[in-house]
C-alpha cells in the first residue's frame, strides 16, 4: 500500500508535539504507512530547501508552533510556505495549541497567533484552508490524537469537529471525565497539595478539567497516566485561553470558583454544593493510605 506523505512544518515552536508523537508506542507501525516527505528533526525525503524552492509531495501539511507574518524558514516567509502546500494538501493538521490558537507563544504581545485566529488577509487561500483544517490542541498533543487521526483520514473516514475544528472523537467530553476524583469532587473533598491519590484539586488547587475538552483521562498518556492521577491539576492546554495565569490557584468570588463546569449554572452548582456538603464521608475524608 502507498505511504500516505505529511508534510512537517515548524513555526514558533519548543517542539514539544513532535517530542510527544515520538513517545507513542506503535510508532514504528505508523511509519509502514505513512512517510514524512519533510520534518525539521526526524528523517525524510526531502531538505527543507527543496520544500521552499520546490512544491514536494503532501498528502498532509502538518504545523507545528505558533505563527507570525515576519517568521521565515530557510529565509522564505512561512505564511508563503503555508499558502504553497496549504493549497497542495488534501488535509492542514495544527498540533499544538500554540499551532491552533497561538498557545504559550501568543503571550509575548508581538502579533502571534495560531491558525485557527489568523487573519483572512494573512494568508493566500485561507478561506479554503479552514474546509480542510483539523485543529489537535494541547501542551503537548496526545499522540494517540494526532496518529488515530491521521489513520482516520487515510481510511477516509469523515471527521466531526467541534467548533474550533478539533475532532469531536478526542475533544466532546471534558478531562474531569474519566478522572479517579470524581467521587471526591462530587462531596467537595478538597486537595491541599500536590501529588497525592486523593482529594479533588478544583477547590483549591485551580483544576479546569472540568471546562477543559479532551481525552486525558480516557486515553491515557504512555498508556498508564495522566496529570490528575498522578497529582497534579489539569492546566487547561488544550483551550484558546491557555495559558491562564496562577495556574494552580483557584479563583474564587466570596468562595465559589469563578469557572464553574461547562455547562453548570452558578445556581446549579450552589445548589449540589450546598447538599454535597452536607455529607461527611469517613472513608474519602480519611486518606487512603493512612493507617
Ligand atoms: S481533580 Fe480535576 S479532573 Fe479530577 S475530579 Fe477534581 S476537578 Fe475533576
Amino acid at each position: 500500500m502507498e505511504k500516505t506523505k505529511i508534510l512537517w512544518l515548524s513555526g514558533i515552536s519548543c517542539n514539544g508535539n513532535t517530542h510527544s508523537f515520538l513517545n507513542h508506542p506503535e510508532l514504528e507501525y505508523f511509519l509502514k504507512h505513512f512517510q514524512f516527505t519533510y520534518h525539521p528533526i526526524l528523517e525524510s525525503t526531502h531538505t527543507l530547501v527543496e520544500v521552499t524552492n520546490t512544491v514536494t509531495p503532501c498528502d498532509i501539511l502538518i504545523i507545528e508552533g505558533a505563527l507570525q507574518n515576519e517568521f521565515r524558514r530557510a529565509d522564505v516567509l512561512l505564511n508563503e510556505i503555508i499558502s504553497k502546500y496549504g493549497k497542495a494538501s488534501k488535509k492542514i493538521i495544527t498540533v499544538g495549541t500554540c499551532a491552533c490558537f497561538g498557545g504559550i507563544f501568543k503571550e509575548s504581545g508581538e502579533n502571534i497567533t495560531g491558525l485557527h485566529f489568523k487573519e483572512e488577509k494573512e494568508l493566500e487561500n485561507f478561506k479554503n484552508f479552514k474546509n480542510k483544517t483539523i485543529s489537535i490542541s494541547g501542551c503537548p498533543i496526545h499522540p494517540q490524537t494526532l496518529i488515530s487521526t491521521l489513520f482516520m483520514i487515510k481510511k477516509e473516514i469523515d471527521i466531526k469537529l467541534d467548533n474550533l475544528l478539533r475532532p469531536k472523537e478526542f475533544f466532546s467530553h471534558t478531562v474531569h471525565n474519566g478522572c479517579l476524583r470524581n467521587e471526591y469532587f462530587e462531596y467537595k473533598i478538597d486537595n491541599h497539595t500536590f501529588g497525592k491519590k486523593e482529594g479533588c484539586m478544583f477547590y483549591d488547587n485551580g483544576c479546569q478539567a472540568p471546562f477543559t475538552s479532551g481525552s486525558c483521562n480516557k486515553i491515557l498518556w504512555n498508556e498508564v497516566s495522566s496529570k490528575t492521577r498522578s497529582g497534579s491539576p489539569c492546566f487547561g492546554c488544550t483551550e484558546p485561553t491557555f495559558p491562564k495565569t496562577n495556574l494552580f490557584v483557584t479563583k474564587k468570588n466570596m468562595g465559589i470558583p469563578q469557572f464553574l463546569p461547562k455547562g453548570v449554572s452558578k445556581r446549579a452548582y450552589l445548589t449540589l454544593a450546598g447538599v454535597a456538603k452536607a455529607f461527611k464521608i469517613d472513608r474519602l475524608e480519611k486518606g487512603l493510605f493512612d493507617e
